[in-house]
């Protein structure tokens, strides 16, 4: 190495050296500042409603501590999109005021693995913590049917709802919100594909109006829904055949739905009335209170104007 060379290494690493002790930013951040990045396990309180207990709360697997930014973070920005979708759809959207709302923050070494139900916890989240970290936010000890969680995963995974937990890819905010008709509302899938489960799953609606949104009969005097037949608002409800994967001897409440179908343009097919009515009388039950078939057409009758 002549002379030369070593005095422009000495400048080119001197230029960088300044670079570095000018910039605003350090090389690696600091993850620990908690005024800029939300901390591991760390709650937000969206919105506090202290007559009742019902909650829902957001939590994320596969995003990486970069990605708790206080300033602009997509960890937030990704809670808060699908929260705004959740209560931006009726039932949900005419009872928000009923919720606790917050969100959870949990960071993943990357964003490659995440957890999946039914398979080995990823090193990322688990059922353990996260019932911990509900808890935290919560005050309700496990998994509570007061509860709601919505757990978004940064990869393509299939959705999964069930026991007031929905399961979903953290961009398809239909179908969490697909999931959460399952996991909130009891409602049963209205989409088919060629043979379907057993159908005496279907035969017994059970004390909390389990899969309420299908039926094993198509007699206009037995159906489930039967109600809402002749109701001023309700023409778009009749017994469709096709659901709980079936293509037959099943019926459903209306052609399409969310229930049925998720979309991905940000848009939604919505709840059907049958679904609409599952999920406030579960924000009724939930609270204590009994609902009439009457008294919810009253609340509905916003959506069928
Ligand atoms: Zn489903």
């Amino acid at each position: 190495m002549n002379i030369r060379t070593f005095c422009m290494l000495g400048w080119v690493l001197s230029f960088l050296l300044s670079c570095q002790r000018s910039s605003p930013d350090p090389i690696i951040p600091d993850y620990t500042d908690a005024t800029r990045y939300y901390q591991e396990g760390e709650v937000e309180v969206i919105q506090q409603y202290d007559d009742n207990q019902i909650f829902v709360v957001f939590v994320a697997d596969g995003y990486t501590r970069a990605t708790l930014r206080k300033d602009g973070g997509i960890y937030r920005s990704t809670a808060i999109q699908h929260i705004e979708y959740l209560f931006g759809q009726a039932p949900f959207s005419q009872f928000r005021d009923h919720f606790n709302v917050s969100i959870i923050y949990a960071a993943s070494t990357d964003s490659s693995t995440a957890f999946n139900y039914g398979d080995q916890p990823s090193s990322q989240m688990d059922g353990e913590k996260l019932a911990r970290y509900v808890e935290a936010a919560t005050g309700i000890e496990g998994f509570s049917e007061q509860v709601q969680v919505l757990f978004a995963v940064r990869r393509p995974v299939n959705g999964f709802g069930g026991n007031k937990t929905a399961y979903f890819p953290a961009d398809q905010p239909d179908i969490m919100l697909h999931e959460v008709g399952h996991s909130f509302g009891n409602l049963g899938d209205e989409y088919q594909y060629g043979q379907g489960a057993p159908l005496e799953l279907l035969a017994d609606p059970g004390t909390r109006g389990v899969n309420s949104n299908l039926d094993i009969t198509d007699d206009p005097e037995q159906v489930k829904w039967k109600r809402y037949f002749g109701l001023s608002g309700y023409e778009d409800v009749g017994i469709f055949e096709g659901g709980f994967y079936s293509d037959t001897g099943v019926w459903r409440p209306t052609q399409t739905s969310v229930m049925r179908e998720t979309r991905d343009d940000g848009l939604s097919h919505g709840f059907n009335a049958v679904g609409r009515e599952a999920i406030v009388r579960e924000i009724y039950r939930l609270e204590g209170k009994s609902l009439s078939f009457e008294a919810f057409l009253e609340i509905d009758q916003v959506n069928v104007e």
